[in-house]
């Protein structure tokens, strides 16, 4: 089963054309991503920027993403501008894209969204996924909450978007592929002297700091607190230490969400849209000491196997 590509489309009432500049913009600011666990480059012995041959195909491009969950991975995505939007094409199984997609979306996304700053332009992009219908329309993702649905920009019975092969780019994913765990024993509260270990478990797990607020209301912190961090300090990655601290101190409601413990830190992460990081600290911490003689139904109801698209 293939990964149905990713479209990013603008809009403005209606759906208008790429921007102009866009597109070489969000390659180069892709191309800018460096971090410890993240690199993106074009792939090797291809052409550079200085080639001509860059130029030539300068409306399809392929990146190479090289990620760092416990070990280096490298993957390739196509990125064709195509005018009226730009698809991004995950070249790779559905399974691995679940692994991966929810992660890549972001650094696109962000990369738009960095572009469009750029060129001082407003933030009306949206995603969206090919019509299956009629090839005009788009299938516009609307994002609420957990929940996600598309709305098709021209069909009047829009229509049905379903299946890992599109929702694998939101981290809805089946029940199956996860690496699911028994939460027993990962119940024990958590103080401040785990502050550097939960940091770590983030850093590693691709965690993006400039998030802190929503992962901060999840464990159960008020906006008025997290205000206040965010007024006190400037660095992302101070304001999500603070964060952390305050959560292990069990300041505000935190007790109510369930208390400081990795399973209560993993649940909100999924629940703000961060899957790769809360699979990452699910396996680190969890799957050494899983009860193997476990059966998966048990750790994972079928019943929890869902058709809407939620996790
Ligand atoms: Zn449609």
């Amino acid at each position: 089963m293939e990964t149905k590509p990713l479209l990013i489309v603008w809009q403005d009432k209606n759906t208008v054309p790429v921007p102009q500049g866009m597109f070489p913009l969000l390659i180069i600011n892709l191309l800018s991503h460096k971090n410890d666990y993240c690199t993106v480059d074009f792939p090797q012995s291809t052409f550079s920027p200085l080639d001509p041959q860059y130029y030539r195909y300068r409306d399809a491009l392929s990146l190479w993403i090289k990620i760092k969950i416990r070990v280096w991975k490298r993957y390739t995505l196509h990125i064709i501008n195509h005018y009226t939007h730009i698809e991004v094409y995950f070249v790779g199984s559905v399974q691995k894209a679940k692994q991966i997609c929810p992660y890549i979306r972001k650094l696109v996304m962000k990369a738009v969204s960095d572009s469009a700053k750029a060129i001082n332009i407003e933030y009306n992009h949206v995603t969206a996924f090919s019509c299956p219908k009629r090839s005009t329309c788009y299938c516009v993702v609307d994002v609420e909450e957990e929940d996600f649905e598309t709305n098709c920009t021209s069909c009047a019975d829009s229509a049905d978007i379903s299946g890992d092969s599109y929702w694998c780019w939101f981290g809805i994913v089946d029940c199956d592929s996860k690496i699911i765990m028994s939460d027993s024993g990962h119940s024990q509260v958590l103080n401040v002297c785990d502050l550097d270990d939960i940091l770590t478990d983030l850093k590693d797990g691709h965690y993006y700091s400039s998030d802190w607020k929503d992962l901060g209301l999840k464990l159960g912190l008020y906006d008025t607190t997290l205000s206040a961090i965010e007024s006190n300090y400037f660095d992302v990655e101070d304001r999500l230490r603070k964060c952390i601290v305050k959560w292990l101190q069990r300041a505000n409601g935190v007790d109510d969400k369930g208390g400081p413990t990795w399973t209560t830190l993993v649940r909100a992460l999924e629940q703000c849209d961060s899957k790769p990081t809360a699979e990452h600290i699910r396996y680190n911490r969890f799957k050494r000491n899983a009860n193997q003689s476990q059966t998966d139904d048990e750790l994972c109801p079928p019943t929890s196997k869902k058709n809407k698209h939620k996790p």
